[in-house]
């Protein structure tokens, strides 16, 4: 199983962290063993003093696939979830100024948090709103109609570069609002009404 994840696709996003706006999506893959499901807590690493949360729209791939076209990525997910891919923002600053890869910012053990999953037939995925608070704050609020690249764009992309295998997810970007957490924070995820994941920072 592997985790995929876009950057910069949402212009909003692009601009609070003053990126440029790519031209195709930006890839990068954390280790399985960041994975952190069931709404078990996160704790803060020590290497950092300014993890973000990024909280994004997430799809399970359920079928092997390889240079997929963008009129047939739809057969290859039939559920939805919602993750957050933990940013380093500190790490990544550095490692960004130097021009190095970002794997320790993006890739640690537990940076990407998914919630469970649910069909998708019951949602229009091409205007599906999420969100994100933060001690009953709303901090972030998303839209798929905002996405520079959209969900079966990013997959026919992605399978370009990398073979789909059943149960990799994707990561599809975070919208604006990004900000750090710190220890006893809780956080809550939803799609539209429905919460997907609420945990604590440790
Ligand atoms: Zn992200």
């Amino acid at each position: 199983m592997k985790i995929i994840c876009i950057g910069r696709n949402y212009s909003e996003h692009i601009k609070e962290l003053n990126n440029e706006t790519p031209d195709e999506p930006v890839i990068f893959i954390k280790p399985d063993s960041a994975l952190l499901r069931n709404n078990a807590p996160f704790f803060i690493p020590d290497f950092s003093n300014d993890i973000h949360h990024e909280v994004e729209l997430v799809i399970k791939i359920n079928k092997l696939g390889k240079h997929i076209p963008v009129e047939f990525a739809k057969d290859y997910y039939t559920e939805i979830g919602l993750g957050i891919d933990f940013t380093a923002r500190d790490v990544q600053s550095k490692l960004k100024e130097k021009g190095l890869p970002w794997e320790k910012a993006k890739g640690f053990d537990h940076s990407a948090v998914i919630s469970k999953f649910i069909p998708i037939q019951n949602y229009n995925l091409s205007d599906l709103n999420f969100s994100l608070t933060k001690n009953d704050t709303l901090v972030q609020e998303g839209n798929t109609k905002q996405m520079i690249h959209n969900i079966d764009e990013i997959i026919a992309h992605v399978s370009q570069y990398f073979t789909l295998k059943i149960g990799d997810y994707i990561f599809t970007g975070t919208p604006a609002g990004v900000g750090n957490v710190n220890t006893n924070d809780h956080l809550v995820g939803k799609i539209e009404d429905e919460v997907m994941f609420d945990f604590r920072v440790k």
